[in-house]
């Protein structure tokens, strides 16, 4: 085993290094098999609940008039996630755009969005118009509030409470950490703040990021109050195979009013040709329990590395999981830079290429991005990226197997050893 590792470039010191914690974290690793297993139960009861058959891979082309794959796989994702309806496209190019339309569907002039848990994700800024942009919701008279977060992590209960008001129609709470170091919210504090929030104001929408989210707990936001989830399928629930796409699933006026837009007032989720893209979707969805297993092993096995080094780690080793994201706070540039380097030299695609910071569209700072993935950007692929800012923290995740989040993690640490970042 050493000598194959070595042949990719891990010396035998990095090698031993990270097998001592591959040992310790056996137990958590069977924790993490058998949430897999309950979720992959799940997906395949849905998808025999709701006859998926053979025809259902035959996609459409042109209007996609009556796509029988189409709309069975979004009556699968409706099940799977217990909503009433779903609608799940390539025609949404990535997760944000969901977002987008989740957002700018169900509200209109005159309403106020609502943030309860902080900042959003660094793209939401643009779409709600905290940094003005062309066509934000600012600019469509939908006005924003945001309550932050108290100092321990927690929901500030007495804001949210003071800041909803007549005009508040939707409360968008992401679930994932993003690009902060606070914690990722578990489906369970989910659950006690939709329940406030509703308590305060029962019509008000409780729509859910819940990019990275997917299939990491047993259950899912809508099992807890949500009226709507949203996510990206080149992220935990496409497993890998899904070329594109984002999802809405949730109540059905909402997932109407978002196809409504979509498409158009009066086609809704009657148009949309699949393009062949269909048979991908269910076979990821149906992968998508394993894959996100191997992208929490990768995580945890991460933060027990660099946690040693003494490097801050969120969440740290112990933790429990609520998203597949491992943030490693690295304290300098070139430490971010070599960590990326090391996760792309580790890849399946691409290992011979050089990752670099640049202005990536939607981001306020520069963004090193390193990802050899079979799907361009797809990030439930092994991957790392983050902000060239203080405290200089890599976001990393992903892994469509246990073994390549392996390498990549002991490649990230070769490559922070020979700069002389680290000391073993
Ligand atoms: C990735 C992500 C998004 C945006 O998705 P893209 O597909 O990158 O546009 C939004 N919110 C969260 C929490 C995310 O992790």
């Amino acid at each position: 085993m050493k000598g194959i590792y070595q042949e990719l470039g891990i010396s035998e010191k990095v090698f031993e290094y990270g097998q001592q914690f591959e040992e310790k974290l056996k137990g958590r690793f069977a924790a993490i098999d058998s949430t897999a297993e309950y979720n992959q139960l799940k997906v395949i009861k849905a998808m025999q609940e709701c006859r998926v058959s053979a025809e259902c891979f035959m996609g459409s082309t042109g209007y996609g008039y009556n796509d029988l794959g189409r709309d069975t796989l979004e009556d699968v994702y409706a099940k799977c996630f217990h909503g009433e309806a779903a609608l799940v496209r390539p025609q949404i190019t990535c997760g944000t755009h969901a977002l987008t339309l989740a957002l700018m569907s169900n509200l209109r002039p005159g309403d106020e969005l609502l943030s309860p848990a902080g900042k959003p994700y660094d793209t939401l800024e643009e779409v709600i118009g905290i940094r003005p942009s062309k066509g934000s919701l600012a600019e469509y008279g939908v006005t924003y509030q945001q309550v932050n977060l108290l100092s321990d992590g927690t929901f500030d209960y007495e804001a949210i409470k003071k800041a909803i008001h007549g005009k508040t129609k939707l409360v968008a709470i992401q679930r994932s950490k993003g690009y902060q170091t606070r914690p990722t919210f578990s489906v369970k504090q989910i659950g006690e703040l939709i329940a406030f929030v509703k308590k305060c104001k029962p019509d008000v929408i409780c729509m859910v990021d819940n990019c990275y989210g997917e299939f990491v707990e047993e259950k899912e936001p809508l099992e807890v109050g949500a009226d709507m989830i949203v996510g990206s399928l080149i992220k935990n629930p496409g497993g890998g195979l899904a070329p594109v796409g984002g999802y809405i699933a949730g109540k059905k006026e909402c997932v109407e009013h978002a196809a409504y837009r979509l498409t158009s007032p009066g086609l809704g989720k009657e148009v949309g040709a699949s393009l062949g893209v269909t048979q991908s979707f269910y076979q990821g969805l149906f992968l998508a329990p394993t894959v996100v297993a191997s992208a929490l092993k990768s995580a945890i096995f991460a933060a027990n590395i660099y946690e040693s080094l003494g490097f801050p780690v969120i969440p740290n080793g112990m933790e429990s999981r609520h998203d597949i994201i491992q943030a490693v706070t690295l304290n300098s540039p070139e430490a971010l830079v070599a960590f990326c380097k090391g996760i792309q030299a580790a890849a399946p695609v691409d290992s011979h290429v050089t990752p670099e910071p640049w202005a990536m569209p939607g981001y306020d700072d520069e963004v090193i991005m390193a990802a050899g993935a079979f799907i361009q950007g797809a990030s439930i692929e092994l991957s790392a990226d983050g902000p060239l800012r203080p405290p200089y923290a890599v976001y990393f995740q992903g892994g469509l197997t246990w073994h390549h989040g392996k390498l990549g993690i002991l490649m990230s640490l070769q490559k922070l050893y020979e700069a002389r970042l680290v000391q073993l």
